[in-house]
């Protein structure tokens, strides 16, 4: 099928961008990448009567180490930030986690603010913010509002984005001392979309394990400092929280279990690595 016309605009800074997006109301939607918004269009999934083009705004086009975080602004490609050769000191998790992202054609076109914004609960981004306490800054013609990650997931392609905002920047927290990070997912091949992916975050006061691709979003648990003993049962605790379903991917009863698996190995891959 191909998309429903549409107007094309493409604005030259994200003044003007969200200026667009006001004026378009909910008939506006943001192109970045294309990569998952094609693919709705041409299913008439959607059908905006407006696309406001971004990825060439030079203003949006950035990736900064603000000394705390990554900032990465709407246009950066996820390219640009996986193939800097600071990635795995600055944020280790993410540089776990890009290579599980499709094929790097894919990364090449596809943006990091593109896929927090698009919210699949199967993605690696939105599962890595999450994991890592990362924000959302969104801008409107109303002004900004930086949104936790911890907020912003609310369901199957749902976000605490209203139709006016534009995902302006995403913030992944930087490396800290003494913590350690480990990134494990199962797909049906490789770059496929996760059936299941975890990310583990360990430090001295507990352990951070986000999972993804089980629930309507990226879900995260925080554990105290475990004695090795009590982590499956935990672990075993959150997989039953998930309420995962049944679709022709993979059973329940077998995300359960992967989220069991992929945990454990996670959290003991993060444990055995060296803090910094
Ligand atoms: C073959 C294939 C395989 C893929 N496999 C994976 C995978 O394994 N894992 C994975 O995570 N992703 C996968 N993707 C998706 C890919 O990562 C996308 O690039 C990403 O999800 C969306 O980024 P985009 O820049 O292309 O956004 P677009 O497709 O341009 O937009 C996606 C949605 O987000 C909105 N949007 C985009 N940017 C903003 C913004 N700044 N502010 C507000 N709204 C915005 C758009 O309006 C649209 O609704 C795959 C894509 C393809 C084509």
């Amino acid at each position: 099928m191909k998309p429903q016309a549409f107007d094309y605009a493409r604005p030259d800074s994200a003044d003007e961008a969200v200026g667009l997006l006001a004026d378009g109301g909910d008939d506006a939607r943001i192109l970045a990448g294309g990569q998952s918004l094609m693919a709705v269009l041409n299913l008439r999934l959607a059908q905006p009567s407006v696309l406001i083009d971004i990825s060439r705004v030079p203003d949006l086009n950035y990736v900064k180490n603000d000394g705390k975080t990554l900032a990465i602004g709407a246009a950066a490609t996820q390219g640009m930030v996986e193939w800097r050769g600071e990635l795995a000191r600055e944020v280790p998790l993410l540089a776990q986690a890009f290579p599980h992202i499709s094929h790097f054609q894919i990364r090449n076109r596809g943006t990091v603010c593109g896929s927090i914004a698009h919210a699949d609960p199967s993605a690696e981004l939105p599962l890595a913010l999450l994991a890592l306490g990362g924000q959302v800054v969104l801008r409107s013609r109303r002004g900004r509002r930086v949104v936790e990650a911890d907020d912003f997931f609310q369901g199957m392609l749902m976000t605490a984005r209203a139709a006016d905002e534009l995902v302006e920047e995403v913030r992944y927290p930087l490396a800290r001392s003494g913590e350690r990070y480990a990134f494990e997912e199962f797909s049906g091949r490789h770059g496929d979309f996760a059936v299941c992916a975890v990310a583990a975050v360990v430090n001295q006061d507990g352990i951070r394990l986000a999972v993804g691709g089980v629930s309507d979003r990226p879900r995260l648990k925080r554990f105290g400092a475990l004695a090795a003993a009590d982590l499956d049962g935990a672990i075993n605790d959150f997989a039953w929280e998930l309420d995962a379903k049944d679709d022709h991917h993979a059973s329940a009863k077998f995300r359960r279990q992967l989220v069991r698996h992929l945990g454990r190995t996670a959290i003991e891959r993060a444990r055995a690595q060296e803090s910094k």
